[in-house]
């Protein structure tokens, strides 16, 4: 229902959750978020509120980028197996979704059958396996591979300890925008997510990929392509 990303020198914890917060109005029936480091990736979630997912998070943990995600669930009940993010079985990739895979079924079917094996009934967790399934030296190659497979809406945001430093996301009929901020840059369903902290705004269009890394923003589209969108000032009152 609503997805947040962050990558940059700030306090990636809380400005997760409170970005996550800012989306509350979205509803959502549980919430979670991903963090990676150089040596780690961790998911924490939770069913219901995002107090719920604050208690579980620990307060020393910190981490170079992360992913969150509130959900409203279209398939795969509301529990704490099916909060987003979700993990492929290597464990090296966490990915957070809005919108609806529709060939979700074919796609586990045969990634079932090549021995993956699934820990939610969600239709997004196939986009982790299909990232596992696709890699092969390079998380970009990867994931423009996995959006040839997909067909429905998403918007998706990916982290990997393959890159460490880095959030990537991909755009088709569910939104995505990304925050400029000195240093430190943001990802949202929705600008007021991430305002109290930039007003310098991307607005990802469909066919979309990003790369987020400390030191900018890169997009492209499904082929590959470098592509250009220009930065606007968001002027809204909040
Ligand atoms: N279809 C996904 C699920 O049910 C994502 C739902 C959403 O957009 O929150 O888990």
């Amino acid at each position: 229902c609503g997805i947040v990303g962050y990558i940059g020198n700030g306090n990636t914890i809380n400005i997760l959750l409170d970005s996550l917060e800012c989306l509350e109005y979205r509803g959502y029936d549980s919430a979670g978020i991903a963090l990676v480091s150089n040596d780690s990736l961790r998911v924490i979630k939770s069913h219901g509120r995002i107090l719920n997912l604050k208690d579980k998070v620990p307060i020393t943990l910190n981490a170079t980028a992360g992913i969150g995600h509130t959900r409203w669930a279209t398939h795969g009940k509301p529990s704490d197996y099916n909060a987003h993010p979700h993990k492929d079985c290597t464990g090296n990739f966490a990915v957070v979704h809005n919108g609806i895979i529709e060939n979700y079924q074919s796609l586990k079917d045969g990634l079932i059958a090549q021995g993956h094996k699934f820990s939610s009934e969600t239709d997004t967790e196939v986009i982790a396996h299909l990232l596992e399934k696709n890699y092969a030296g390079s998380v970009v190659q990867a994931l423009l591979d996995t959006v040839r497979e997909l067909e429905g809406s998403y918007a998706i945001a990916i982290v990997s300890n393959h890159a460490p430093g880095k959030v990537f996301a991909a755009k088709k009929d569910s939104p995505i925008v990304i925050g400029l901020g000195d240093g430190q840059y943001f990802l949202a369903s929705d600008v007021t997510a991430f305002l109290k902290y930039t007003k310098k705004a991307i607005f990802m269009e469909d066919g979309d990929i990003v790369i987020m890394s400390g030191e900018g923003i890169e997009v492209i589209d499904f082929n590959g392509r470098p592509v250009r969108r220009e930065a606007r000032i968001i002027d809204w009152e909040l």
